[in-house]
This record gives structure tokens, sequence and C-alpha cells, in this order.
């Protein structure tokens, strides 16, 4: 993989060199005076002039090379590699975009390792190639035929999913994509790595902690070993990743993990969604700080965000603002229809309490309705806080409701979860007992 696309060799119609630096006009002066030429391709790789344009993101010359139908989309190299795998290589997103537009097969397979283009993406790190792609898995009739979970899975020869690949090459912007669109947080590789590596043990032994704490919070497993017997807290020892081991170290505290009754949550707006995530991810790094403060570690510096902003905008929000089951995060979450309003941190509680049955859907605290749909609430300004209809809708008819709520939740005792068995189902205990 990974090959330069060096076209020096046998290029004395210059072809080759005029598409490489994106000279449209000389490109078609050529092609002009010999048509044939365009089905000339370099000696080495033989890549196609479509290849060599995709890999440097020449996206005039790919539009007029598939426009004009002079090349098919998915003409092969020495490698069967398309040129829709080199663009996602080299993260062309705007070829990737025109290639896919123009029919270019997504579920294609190089010779070398057997990767098709989401690999690819993966590899190198290039989350907007991989989100396109994803997206025209979705939509197209690979969804249908293949299946859209088994494309997000889709194993190399060696037997790495393209989550394997981002997490061992530390790119965890597409680890949280492909995690968000159904990967498989705990499969085990076939001779990639060491055999039976997850991305847990991949993402310790490439030494980013941002790809450790996204596959914690999706619910990987700190214990499963590899072939050698392994756990993925060995693997960042041997490769004296410190602060990743002291995570995924099992006896350090449990992280918070994404709830699985979301996923019954059919329509989870997006804003609600990121607002969850982010409560979770701050939760996640609270704990965080107490496990590096026992291991001796620095905090690494992508945990700064705590105190900028935020706990600002806090201090100027009227009581009324307040989440009434904790008295101590402002309401961001609605729940539909019946309205009553949460923060995101008491959410993500209710979700993770609803442990015993995790197949049916968490109710309201409130009214005890079935929540189907959550949505963020609307910023309001400061005049639109007095509305006595808002106050009453966000607050449960008496105080001591509100605390059979608490109890429901089992809220007030989130700071102990151990004596109730998991940590997994508690949050951080900054989001409570200040009241
Ligand atoms: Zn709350
Ligand atoms: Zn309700």
């Amino acid at each position: 993989m990974g090959q330069g696309l060096s076209c020096r060799v046998q290029d004395e119609h210059g072809l080759f060199t005029a598409v490489q630096s994106g000279d449209l006009e000389t490109v078609r002066s050529v092609l002009e005076r010999d048509p044939d030429l365009i089905h000339q391709t370099t000696v080495n790789d033989r890549h196609s002039a479509l290849h060599i344009a995709a890999a440097n993101g020449r996206i005039e010359i790919v539009s007029m090379l598939l426009d004009d139908r002079l090349l098919n989309s998915d003409s092969l190299n020495r490698h069967k590699q398309t040129p829709l795998m080199l663009a996602a290589m080299h993260g062309k997103i705007s070829c990737v975009q025109k290639l896919i537009e123009a029919g270019a097969n997504i579920l294609m397979f190089d010779s070398m390792n057997g990767r098709t283009c989401l690999h690819y993406a993966a590899f190198y790190g290039h989350s907007d190639c991989l989100q396109t792609i994803l997206f025209a898995a979705r939509t197209s009739h690979i969804a249908v035929s293949w299946g859209f979970s088994r494309f997000v899975n889709i194993r190399d020869g060696k037997g790495a999913t393209p989550l394997h690949l981002a997490a061992r090459q530390q790119h965890p912007n597409c680890v949280h994509k492909l995690l968000d669109s159904g990967a498989l947080v705990c499969a085990s590789t076939g001779g990639y790595s060491f055999p039976g590596s997850t991305p847990l043990h991949l993402a310790a032994r490439g030494g980013s902690i941002e790809c450790i704490r996204e596959l914690l919070a999706w619910g990987a497993d700190r214990h499963q070993h590899d072939s050698s017997g392994r756990i993925p807290y060995m693997v960042a020892l041997k490769h004296k990743n410190g602060a990743c081991a002291a995570l995924l170290n099992p006896s350090s505290a449990e992280p918070l993990v994404w709830p699985s009754p979301l996923k019954f949550i059919s329509e989870l707006h997006q804003d609600a969604k990121a607002l969850l995530e982010r409560a979770l991810m701050e939760a996640n790094r609270e704990r965080e700080k107490t496990i590096f403060k026992g291991a001796g570690h620095l905090v690494p510096s992508s945990s700064q965000s705590d105190n900028d902003g935020i706990d600002d905008n806090i201090s100027e929000v009227s009581e009324m603002e307040l989440c009434c089951i904790c008295f101590d995060h402002v309401c961001t979450i609605e729940v539909q229809d019946c309205g009553h309003q949460m923060c995101a941190q008491c959410t993500l509680a209710l979700c993770c309490h609803n442990k015993v049955n995790p197949s049916t859907p968490p109710v309201c605290p409130f009214c005890r309705s079935k929540i189907v749909r959550l949505v963020a609430v609307e910023v309001k300004t400061a005049n639109q806080d007095l509305n006595p209809k808002l106050w009453k809708s966000r607050m449960p008819n008496c105080m001591e409701e509100s605390c059979s709520i608490k109890g429901l939740l089992g809220v007030p005792s989130f700071g102990k979860a151990r004596s109730h068995g998991s940590a997994r189902i508690s949050v951080d205990t900054q989001c409570i007992d200040k009241t």
C-alpha cells in the first residue's frame, strides 16, 4: 500500500505528467492528437490516467474522464486498486464524491491485502471520505444485497475490519464514525497484527488515548484476550503507552458506556445525540483525571476543555433552567411528546439505569410515558425564561415527586455505584450530590 504514483517512465506523450499536475488543457490536446493514449497505463503499477488524477485530487480531470466516458470508473491497476481506493487513500474527497456519483463500485477488493475503499479511508484517517463511502453504502443497492452493517464490518484478507485499521493507525474521528455506523467494537482479527486482536488491542498498540476513549465509551471489553492471551492493558504496557495503560488497567474505574437503550429510541435527534455524547465524554474525562492522578500520569492535553465557557454559562442561568432531577445542570434534552426536560447527564443516567431489561425503551421519569424521541432544548433568551408554562412543564408536580424520581433513577447513589455491582450504569459523581 502507499506506493508512489511515479509516471516518469514512458510518458513521452506527456499525458500522465499533465494529469498529475492538473493541466487540463494539455490533457485535452494530447488526447485530441491521439485518442488511443487514454488506454495507456504506467509501466510499473499500471495506473490509468483516472488513477493518477484521483490520487492527486485533480477533480477537473477526473470529471472530464468520467463525464466523457473515456475511462471506466472501476478501472484496475496492477494491484487491483480502483481510482476510488486511491482517492480515499490520499483523502481527495471531491474525487471520492465524483467517482461514487459516476457509479464507482465501493465493494471492490484490492489484490494486496484484500481491502476496500472503506479500509483505505479508515487506514489513512480520512474521515470525510469514510463518511461519504458509508453514506453511499447506506443509500445504494449494497445496503439491500449485502447489508449495511456487513459492509461497515467488512474484513480484509487478514481479517481486519475498517475499525481495526482506524484504531491501529490512531484515527479517533474515523473510529467514532465507524462505531456510530454499527462497527462491532469487540471483533477479533484473523491474521492482522497479533491474531485475535480487538480494536482496543490495536489502539493500545498505536497509543492513541482518544481512540481508546471512543472504544471504551462504546463498550469495548478491557478483559478480552487476543490469541496469545493478552488483554489490551498488556499490549499498552509492552509498547510503553503509559497513559493508555492506565485507562486500560482492568482495576481502574470502569468508564461510562454509551447506553444501549438509547438505540431503542427510534428518533434520537442529532443535536440531542451530540449533547448526550458530550456529556458522556465529559463524565469519562472526569474519571480519567482520577485514574491518571493515581497512576502518576499527566492528564493528556486533549482534556483541556473542562472549565472553559460551559461553567460560566451555568453561573448566569436562573434556577428555573436547572434540571429538576439533579438541580445541578441546565436542561438541554427534551422528551417528545410530553415535553418534559432534563439535563444530558440525567438522560444518560436514565438510559444507563435501564439495565435489567435493555430491550424496552426507557420511560420519562416525570410522566412515565415511553421515550420514543429525544430532542435538544432550544436555547431561550433571558426574557422567555419567565414564561410560567415552560416552568410548569419542566417541573414535576411537587418536590416529593422529584425526590422519588431521584430514587427511581438511582441518582443519589451514583457516586457509590460500585455497591450496586457495576460502575457501568453510573454517572460521574460530578453530576449529583451537590444539592
Ligand atoms: Zn440533571
Ligand atoms: Zn414526560
